[in-house]
Formats: structure tokens, sequence, C-alpha cells
């Protein structure tokens, strides 16, 4: 249960000082947008206290595959046909420019594994390597990521295997130790100035003519400002957020080691590879090259990660049948946030700021919104983004529990056997 990034992570002790009874800013979540936020407020001098119901990176912030990409769900297309060209062209920037931000974080200042391996991304079909190549072919001005074709025929310098129909590598993708990408973070904001309590859930936000109480189960902080950087782990605590965000259960495995040269023998570039199925799989060599780290969405209704495992293995093994006698030796879980139009969503509710929803694919988005929503509580014109503004959709029936997800996994499973 313990995620292979956490096992020897020098994790801060928790942590006992009470609480401080004010603080400019009150930030809740110690996750990657938690943190990027309270290194801007703190760094400005404004008195800074981050929260979190567990510990440092509870949520999914110690728990990801890791894996960096060009993160906007919606295509150019989509989101043209939605808010217009321009709108749209901005939105797409902002993923590309959460991947360069994560790129000179952590080659220029930072110490997180970071790999710039690429990505190689299969083709469950052969129409769906066809439409892969010509996206390729046609990417719009201004928004290019670099990608070669790889036709079946010369798939097996990516990957030993005969279950993708071709595919495209993004050179661009990258990948970093989750755990590492964490602390790290962690030590900007506390050498800021910003300050963590953790084992410490809020329970209720009360506004108040200088601010908010911020209720929490080790005492009250009035708070000038509060971030809500909860993600998929927002619960009754802001109903209307609760209301936008659907929690998904996101499962991972790891082998036991293999040693370097055979996970080389299997994922020859050592790349991160996802394919092109609706419910989709990611795996990645470990950061010390040792094992395969393998992840989806295992289970219709959320279960024990341990319960996840068989189904992860044989998922694997379908794409990797060299590995039916591997052993798995970790399996871990977390709740991504989605939201009703797939994009993430910024800004301020009630007077509360909010940063979340990035669709199973924050490592490269949550750094980087979180270091604009800082800003933006700073009052400061770069924390503006081009996703400000925009309406945060909910849907009738919608109260927190995403009853319509099983129905909608399931149907999904199935257009991916028939190969649609
Ligand atoms: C198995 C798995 C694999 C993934 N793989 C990838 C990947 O390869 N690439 C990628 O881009 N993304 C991946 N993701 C998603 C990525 O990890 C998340 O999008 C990102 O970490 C979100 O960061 P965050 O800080 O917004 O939220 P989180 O890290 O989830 O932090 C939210 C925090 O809020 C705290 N909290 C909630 N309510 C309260 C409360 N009332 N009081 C106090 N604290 C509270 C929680 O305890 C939690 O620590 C994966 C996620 C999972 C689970």
């Amino acid at each position: 249960m313990t995620p292979l990034w956490m096992e020897n992570a020098p994790l801060p002790p928790p942590s006992e000082e009470p609480l401080p009874s004010r603080a400019d800013v009150v930030v809740i979540g110690a996750g990657y947008t938690g943190l990027s936020a309270a290194r801007e407020t703190a760094a400005a001098g404004r008195s800074t206290l981050v929260l979190d119901a567990g510990g440092l990176g509870a949520g999914c912030s110690s728990r990801n595959g890791g894996q960096v990409a060009y993160s906007i769900k919606p295509t150019y297309n989509d989101l043209t046909g939605r808010f217009g060209a321009d709108v749209a062209f901005r939105i797409c920037r902002e993923g590309l420019d959460a991947m360069a931000y994560l790129r000179a974080l952590s080659t220029r200042e930072i110490d997180c594994g970071w790999r710039q391996n690429g990505c190689f991304f299969g083709a469950h079909t052969p129409r769906h390597f066809s439409n892969m190549a010509r996206d390729a072919e046609r990417q719009p001005r201004g928004l290019e990521q670099s990608i070669s074709v790889v036709p079946k025929a010369e798939q097996a310098a990516e990957i030993a295997s005969a279950y993708y129909h071709g595919g495209c590598v993004y050179h661009d993708d990258a990948s970093v130790d989750p755990t590492r990408l964490l602390l790290a973070l962690w030590r900007r904001a506390i050498g800021s100035g910003a300050t963590l309590r953790d084992h410490c859930a809020v329970t209720a936000i009360n506004t108040v003519p200088e601010g908010f109480d911020v209720l929490t189960e080790r005492g009250v902080v009035r708070a000038r400002q509060v971030l809500l950087a909860t993600n998929g782990y927002s619960g009754p605590l802001s109903p209307w957020h609760q209301r936008r965000v659907m929690p998904i259960g996101s499962y991972q495995i790891a082998t036991e080691p293999l040693g370097v040269e055979a996970v080389r023998a299997l994922i020859p570039r050592a790349r991160n590879i996802v394919d092109s199925r609706r419910v989709v799989v990611y795996f990645r060599p470990s950061a010390d090259g040792e094992r395969i780290v393998f992840g989806g969405r295992a289970a219709l209704a959320e279960k024990n990660p341990l319960a996840c495992v068989p189904r992860l293995k044989r998922m694997l093994v379908q794409i990797l049948p060299q590995l039916q006698s591997v052993r798995v030796s970790h399996a871990w879980a977390g709740w991504v946030a989605y939201t009703f139009d797939t994009l993430p969503h910024l800004g301020r509710h009630a007077g509360i700021y909010y940063c979340m929803g990035y669709c199973g694919q924050g490592v490269p988005l949550a750094p980087y919104f979180g270091k604009r929503i800082g800003q933006q509580m700073l009052g400061l014109e770069e924390g503006r983004t081009a996703l400000d503004g925009l309406p945060f959709p909910a849907r009738p029936y919608y109260w927190g529990k995403p009853w319509f997800l099983a129905p909608s996994v399931f149907a999904y499973r199935v257009i991916d056997a028939i190969g649609v």
C-alpha cells in the first residue's frame, strides 16, 4: 500500500507545534498545488500557513506516476468550438507553458529526478494510428510539439511488444520522481517562510469581516485569504467545489526489481508509455531503472489497491507477456479530480481562492497553476491565465459521488475491447 516512491523518502515528521491564531494566507492541501502557491505568497512576505488532513503530500502528489506530458485534455479544435480560436490557443499554450515551467524548475533549481526521456504513445487500433499520424503532421501553428511517427514495423525500438499498431513519440515528455518533486516544492515553500501543519483537517471555513475563520481539528486560524488546493480530495468542506470535481480512483503497481538490463530490453529508450485506449494505461521504468511502474483505472467501484493488483497485472501482461511470472511488489492508489469540461479551473468563489481539476495530469499542471493562483492572491498581473473567468460547470444530480462513472467506464471498456 506504500507507493514505491515513498519508501525511504525523507518526509518531515508530523508537525506537533500549535496552530498560529492568525495568518495572512491559509492554504488547504499540501500537495504540488498548495505548496507552489504557498511559496509565492510567503516569498512576497505574507504569513502563509499550509494545512493538510494527512501528512505532507498525503494526496496524489506523493503517489502518482511521475509522467510529464502536455496535459490539456481537450484538443485545440474542441476548445475553438467552445470558446473561439483565440481563447483556445491561449488555453493550449498554458499546457505547453506548464511543461516548460517544470522543465526549467527541475533542470535549474530543484532535484526531482527529471529525465527528458520522451513518451511512446501506442496506437490501440490501426485507425488510431492513422489518426495519430495525421494529427502529428497537422499540429496547430504555434502549438507544435516535437513528435515522430513510429510505424508498427519500427515499434520494437520503443517497446518489446507487438500489442500496439505503431504510435508516436513525444520527445518533450519527461519523467520525475513524484516524491522528490513533492519534497523539493515543500522545501521551497518552507524556505520562503511558509509553515506547514499536517494531520490537521479543515472542517469549516466561516466568513468574518476581516476575512475567514478556518476551523480545524487543532483549533481556529483567522486568515485574510484562503486557498482551496484539495483537488481529488475536495470533500464537503466546500459543497460548491465538491459539485464541480469528480474524485476518480487511479491505481498503480510496481514490479519487483527486474534489473536495469531487463527493463531496457522491454523499453529500450526508457520512455514513458501510454496508449490510445479510452480507459488509459500508462507505465514507465522506475526512477532507478530497475522496475516497471504501471498504472491505470483498475476498478469500476473504488477498491483497496491490493484488490486491483490482479487486474493491473493482467493489463500489463497483455502488453508485455514477458512479465507473466514477475511478482508485483507494490500497489497503491489515489484520487484524481476530473471536471465536467475536462479543463483545470482556478479563480475565486465566495471569496475563497481555488485551483484544481487536472483530470489525472497534474504533475506539470499543479506546480504551474499553483504558482499562478499564488500570484493572483498577491494581485499580480503575471498570475493571470487563459482559464480565468471560464465557467466551472457542475451537473444536475451530482453532489460529489460520481454514480455515472461505473456505466461510463464499462462502456469505454467495451469500446476499447472492440477497437472502435
Ligand atoms: C496513481 C496516480 C497516478 C498519477 N499519475 C500521474 C502522472 O503520471 N502524471 C500526471 O501528470 N499526473 C498524475 N497523477 C495526478 C497528479 O498526481 C495530481 O493531479 C496532482 O498531484 C494534484 O496535486 P494537488 O496538489 O492539486 O492535489 P493532491 O496532491 O491530491 O493534494 C490535495 C491535498 O488536500 C488535502 N485535503 C483535502 N481536504 C482537506 C481538508 N479538509 N483539510 C486539510 N487538507 C485537505 C489532502 O489530504 C491532500 O493532501 C496521478 C495520480 C494518481 C493517484
